[in-house]
């Protein structure tokens, strides 16, 4: 195929939502062809997002465990010491391995990959201006943004990567700062902050809300994971908003208040992460040109068949509406291939779980206890601690539990929260549950092998339609 020929589907984007549906677009026999500016597939998942966040989140959790809990399980190690450059190279071939991967199965799926800077001419004309120089034009009978997004800046404070950074800069640091000041404490700012405090840092999160892990994680369980990233070493400053931010100076200063108003202070630190959100990335983009429109908050409209205003061109992942997360764009991007292709697609949005990749892991799915209480649902809940669980206790890791709510009247499933070891894994069986519609009753009459984690998943079903058996 060549870029000059009409094409099924013109993707722009070659992000989680862009490359899944290229993909997708590929095997169901379309025409397709991707655009992305990048220069390596993948977007922010792949190269500055969850993928070099795990990897670090990995090893630092691995040297941060050498250095303080060996002894007790009878390991004695020598000198240990950090090489920076090297997990940084592991992490940086963990992203490549994984982008070059997509490339193959661009190929192995028919996919053109146009490496450049895509922008409408029309409805149906996107011009690319190519990476490696000059421009080439691509018509699609459809067409899909899948643009993603980009950290929201702080007001006043100079991103430069090195002193006041983002999540991409908090991936490849040259050196542990000493401290650390994360301005927002959702899923970027515990997940980056966990990772520089565990490798030397003394990390301060300053957050906006009275608890962290940003919107939609269940305050019981909030409670509990910054207790537990206290000690490790983390401090917060909860209810509290910073100000202005200075630069100019050796160590970036900022002047914080208390959220309600009354109680100014002045942190310095070597280094300041801004992870106050993100936000739709549509810059350059010539949405004008096609006749659509973004929202208030930069988000491209579209109906619940992802169409914008115009029904050809289709939208999703970051750019719009929902969580951004790359399993949400993920199954986006094959539904939007379905309803072109076929006219039906399906995402069940009460469904999609979070998870947060600190020590212990924080995830969940469906509705936390504020929600039910907000939206007055009446609801019963039941849990179980890991330090009951046989399986953590002989791993030595028995913080946190497995919470569970469910309707009082018939025990269907209505939300799981889980602070614990593989807390992540674990939520897939939640989230399997909770599409099936399972009562806690289901899930406790399951039977989990033995010694798992996932008993205390078990368990805490029991203890929310019966009782636990353990405790
Ligand atoms: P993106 O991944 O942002 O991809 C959009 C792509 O479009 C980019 O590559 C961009 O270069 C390209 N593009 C933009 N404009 C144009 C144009 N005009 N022409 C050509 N190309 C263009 N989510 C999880 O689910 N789990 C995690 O563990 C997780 N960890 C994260 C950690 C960090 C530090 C960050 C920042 C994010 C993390 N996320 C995680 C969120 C996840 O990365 C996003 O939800 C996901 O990448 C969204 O996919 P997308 O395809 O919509 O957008
Ligand atoms: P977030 O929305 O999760 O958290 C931002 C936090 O900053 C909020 O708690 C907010 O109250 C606070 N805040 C905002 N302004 C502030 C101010 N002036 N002072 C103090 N606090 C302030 O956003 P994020 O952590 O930047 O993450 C962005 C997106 O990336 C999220 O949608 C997240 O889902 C995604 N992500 C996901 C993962 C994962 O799935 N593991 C990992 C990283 C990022």
């Amino acid at each position: 195929a060549s870029a000059s020929e009409e094409k099924d589907l013109v993707i722009i984007g070659g992000g989680v939502a862009g490359y899944v549906a290229a993909i997708k677009a590929g095997q169901e026999g379309l025409k397709v062809a991707c655009i992305e500016k990048r220069g390596a597939l993948g977007g922010t998942c792949l190269n500055v997002g969850c993928i070099p966040s795990k990897s670090l989140l990995n090893n630092s959790h691995l040297y941060h465990q050498i250095l303080h809990d060996t002894k007790n399980r009878g390991i004695e190690v020598g000198d240990v010491k950090l090489n920076l450059q090297a997990m940084m190279k592991a992490k940086d071939t963990s992203v490549t391995g994984l982008t070059k991967g997509i490339e193959f199965l661009f190929k192995k799926n028919g996919v053109e990959y146009i490496k450049g800077t895509g922008s409408f001419v029309n409805e149906h004309e996107i011009k690319v201006a190519l990476n490696d120089g000059g421009e080439t034009s691509v018509t699609g009978k459809n067409i899909l943004i899948a643009t993603g997004s980009e950290a929201t800046p702080f007001p006043g404070l100079e991103i430069d990567e090195k002193r006041v950074i983002t999540s991409t800069g908090a991936l490849s640091l040259e050196k542990v700062p000493e401290k650390m000041i994360v301005i927002g404490g959702g899923i970027i700012g515990l997940e980056m902050g966990s990772v520089w405090s565990r490798l030397g840092a003394k990390v301060t999160v300053v957050e906006f809300l009275d608890q962290i892990g940003g919107p939609g994680m269940d305050t019981e369980i909030s409670k509990s994971i910054q207790k537990l990233l206290k000690k490790q070493g983390m401090e917060f400053k909860l209810g509290t908003k910073v100000v202005s931010g200075d630069a100019s100076g050796d160590n970036v200063k900022l002047e914080v208040d208390s959220a309600k108003g009354g109680k100014a202070e002045t942190l310095d630190a070597d280094v300041v992460l801004v992870a106050i959100g993100r936000r739709p990335y549509t810059k350059g983009l010539g949405l004008e040109n096609a006749g659509l429109e973004v929202d208030e908050r930069g988000r491209v409209v579209i109906d619940s068949e992802y169409r914008t205003k115009a029904s050809h061109i289709r939208c999703i992942g970051d750019v719009t509406f929902g969580p951004m997360l790359a399993h949400k764009a993920e199954e986006e991007a094959v539904a939007a291939v379905e309803y072109i292709k076929k006219g039906y697609g399906h995402v069940n949005y009460g469904v999609i779980p979070s998870v947060m990749y600190t020590h212990p892991e924080v995830a969940w799915v469906g509705q936390s206890e504020q929600d039910l209480k907000k939206a007055n649902i009446p609801y019963k809940v039941g849990s179980f601690p890991f330090s009951a669980n046989s399986r953590a206790k002989t791993n030595l890791d028995t913080d946190g539990m497995v919470k569970m709510l469910a309707d009082p009247e018939t025990d269907r499933l209505l939300g799981c929260h889980i602070v614990g070891p593989n807390a992540g894994e674990m939520i897939a069986e939640a989230t399997l549950a909770l599409e099936y519609g399972a009562s806690t009753e289901d899930i406790a009459r399951t039977c989990h092998a033995h010694p798992t984690l996932a008993e205390a998943f078990k368990e805490a079903a029991m203890a929310t339609y019966s009782k636990a058996i353990h405790y």
